[in-house]
């Protein structure tokens, strides 16, 4: 039974949350956090993590501005310098170039648990900041002065600020008075680590197929991660088959680009929703990452989204700290929420869009997506927006 009182606390030590409390924990404040599990439990000898994120050069700055990201290149890490997107449909196409756009990579492709550790490593040499592993938050009280937090290994703590960021099921967004609202898109997300016959080239290459977007994304050790958005059930029905007849009908949806397969380890799967928050804090609390937003994978932009809330939160929290104000005023907590929101809304929209635009079986958007690709594929210039927008400059 602990009552240690710190500044902050923060349930979630996934990407979004460990990365707030480096910001936070690195300038002296006093951080506690929170998560139900524990990266470095059970990593599997030469295992890879199915979930991975295509990381922003806007988040790579940030991880190397906390001096997280030498130990991520050595946990191992790989750079994208080219995109190849087509469409199945006519022959719309598009390839970007980061040498175009005078950058060396776009960004690159991490597994989420080579991240967390490197975080977790440097908030365990930060004095200020405790962590909580395999530990979950069972409740909380919010008062004027501070919250008190009920934790499942019978401590109590108390904060401050409360930060929730537990992911998409969020249970401190459950526990307050939070709305959320989205939908399911009745697909789910194939996840799975291959080999392929040739090289990936530094490429993340992108197919759109009329149940949704095949992503294979260039992994370390010349591996290739894949995400292969369908229909529920065709996704339950590529579970089902063999290692050998998923190889090949991945060959075969991928159109042979890479060659054939292997499966390295298993396959998973996630269910896909839009789902937002109408408000991003309350009395003393504030929610970031997925717990207010969760998005269509297709363009790799949730985390990147997460990594924003959670510099755009530190800021306003250290600048009152530093003023000596209250770090969980309405004011701070709201000057947060209005800097994010358009942000986080309009992704959304975009990503909700693309899904649209990509899903429809009427020829004549069939036809525009198609041609409009190769316009887009003439042009210089939008390649190196589009090219700008995917580096999150
Ligand atoms: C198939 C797929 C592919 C994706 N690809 C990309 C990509 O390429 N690029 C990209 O930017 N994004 C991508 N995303 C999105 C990205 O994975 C998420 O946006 C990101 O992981 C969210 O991070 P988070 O820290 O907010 O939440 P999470 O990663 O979900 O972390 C939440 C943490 O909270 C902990 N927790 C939960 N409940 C409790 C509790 N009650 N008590 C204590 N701890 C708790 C959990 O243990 C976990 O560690 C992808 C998503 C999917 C599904």
């Amino acid at each position: 039974m602990s009552d240690k009182t710190y500044q902050v606390a923060i349930i979630g030590g996934g990407m979004v949350g460990a990365t707030v409390a480096c910001l936070l924990a690195e300038k002296g404040m006093s951080v506690a956090l929170v998560d139900a599990g524990d990266p470095s439990a059970a990593w599997p000898e030469g295992g890879y993590d199915l979930r991975v994120s295509a990381l922003t050069l806007a988040s790579i700055n940030l991880f190397k501005s906390l001096g997280v990201w030498d130990e991520i290149v050595q946990l191992g890490e790989q750079s994208v310098e080219k995109m190849f997107v087509w469409d199945h449909f006519g022959s719309g196409e598009l390839d970007i170039d980061s040498a175009d756009a005078g950058e060396m990579q776009m960004g690159s492709v991490v597994e989420n648990r080579i991240t967390v550790l490197a975080l977790w490593k440097k908030l365990q040499s930060l004095a200020t900041c405790d962590i909580f592993k395999s530990v979950q938050l069972e409740g909380f009280d919010t008062n004027e002065e501070c919250v008190d937090i009920q934790l499942s290994n019978d401590t109590n703590i108390k904060a401050k600020l409360l930060v929730g960021a537990d992911g998409s099921s969020s249970k401190m967004r459950q526990l307050s008075r939070i709305e959320h609202y989205g939908w399911g898109y009745q697909q789910k997300a194939l996840v799975a680590t291959v080999k392929s016959e040739k090289s990936h080239k530094n490429t993340a290459w992108q197919r759109f197929l009329p149940e949704g977007p095949l992503a294979l994304l260039p992994l370390r050790d010349g591996l290739i991660s894949i995400v292969w958005t369908s229909q529920t059930e065709t996704t339950e029905a590529y579970l089902e088959l063999s290692d050998s007849d998923f190889c090949d009908a991945l060959a075969e949806a991928s159109e042979h680009q890479l060659g054939s397969f292997e499966l390295i380890g298993t396959r998973g799967a996630f269910p896909l929703k839009l789902q937002f928050s109408s408000e991003y804090c309350q009395q003393r609390m504030v929610l970031i990452g997925d717990a207010i937003h969760t998005i269509h994978p297709l363009a790799g932009q949730g985390a990147n989204l997460g990594l924003k809330d959670a510099v755009t939160l530190a800021n306003v929290v250290l600048k009152a700290h530093e003023a000596r104000r209250d770090i969980a005023s309405q004011q701070v907590l709201r000057r947060y929420e209005r800097q994010r929101k358009g942000d986080n809304l309009l992704m959304m929209g975009i990503m909700d869009g693309f899904k649209r635009l990509f899903g429809a079986d009427e020829t004549l958007v069939k036809l525009t997506r198609s041609s409009g690709m190769g316009l887009i594929n003439q042009s210089v210039l939008l390649k190196n927006q589009i090219c700008k927008y995917a580096m999150g400059l």
